[in-house]
């Protein structure tokens, strides 16, 4: 079985971000950077499926620029096979992500592809979504645990209600959830060996799809400043106060 990773490279969940002075988004200068947490996730998983037999390859893709070329190191120390970066100019929206990533997965041909959930930047929780529509695939989303049994893959899911169990057909999506799995720390060595591995790069406007962006950001604003919480003595205090000041009782 081949797989397929997908994986972004964004603002390190650890750094606390500024909004620009203009509102017009973020400011990203200066700032470390990481691959996207749930993507490390489906590496990880990748890595697993390949240590215990069950896959042959893992290729990781990642759309961006020239500088993503370190989370695609970075997954490659943790066991990927080869990168793949297709370099844009800017961020693209999920469509298009999910559009080119259509396209390697036609080139490709893998049998499973995993991305996370979402990408803790943009919150967006589509791209895997928008890339099963796209292909025709089956697809299972927010996976907590993964059993390659085959042809088929058994996805146990994370659902308001408890967990669900889907069994799907290979070739599949998959999109991956926290508590899949934790993360292994690439060691030294197989960060030095990750620098030899095969890195390819292709600049998006080769492959002739659409990337044009279909939102417009109209403004981006810091979260209101939350008052000070205040420490009660009893329940009844706190009935009183919902009831007499909050008047939510
Ligand atoms: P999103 O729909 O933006 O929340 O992203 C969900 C998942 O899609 C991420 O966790 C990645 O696995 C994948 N993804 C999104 N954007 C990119 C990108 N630019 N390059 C590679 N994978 C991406």
């Amino acid at each position: 079985m081949k797989i397929l990773v997908a994986v972004k490279r964004v603002v390190d969940p650890n750094v606390k971000i500024r909004v620009k002075a203009d509102g017009s988004g973020v400011e990203l200068g200066g700032l470390k950077m990481a691959i996207n947490p749930f993507d490390e996730i489906a590496v990880e998983e990748a890595v697993r499926l390949k240590e215990a037999g069950r896959a042959r390859e893992i290729v990781a893709v990642t759309v961006g620029t020239a500088q993503a070329h370190d989370v695609l190191r970075t997954a490659m120390a943790i066991g990927v096979d080869r990168g793949l970066l297709v370099q844009a100019e800017g961020p693209l929206e999920p469509l298009a992500v999910a559009k080119v990533l259509a396209r390697v997965i036609a080139e490709e041909a893998p049998d499973l592809v995993l991305l996370g959930k979402q990408a803790v930047d943009d919150d967006c929780n589509q791209t895997g979504q928008m890339l099963a529509a796209l292909l025709d695939w089956p697809q299972a989303t927010f996976a907590s645990k993964i059993t390659v049994v085959g042809d088929m893959v058994e996805v146990t899911r994370e659902v308001d209600s408890g967990l669900q169990t889907l069994e799907m057909e290979l070739p599949a999506i998959v999109t991956v959830d926290l508590r899949l799995n934790e993360p292994r720390y690439a060691s030294l060595p197989s960060i030095m060996q990750a620098k030899r591995k095969p890195l390819q790069t292709r600049p998006v406007t080769d492959l002739g799809i659409d990337v044009a962006p279909r939102l417009r950001v109209l403004k981006t604003a810091e979260p209101a400043a939350r008052a000070a919480g205040i420490r009660l003595n009893s329940v009844e205090e706190l009935l009183h106060k919902l009831k007499h000041e909050a008047g939510v009782l």
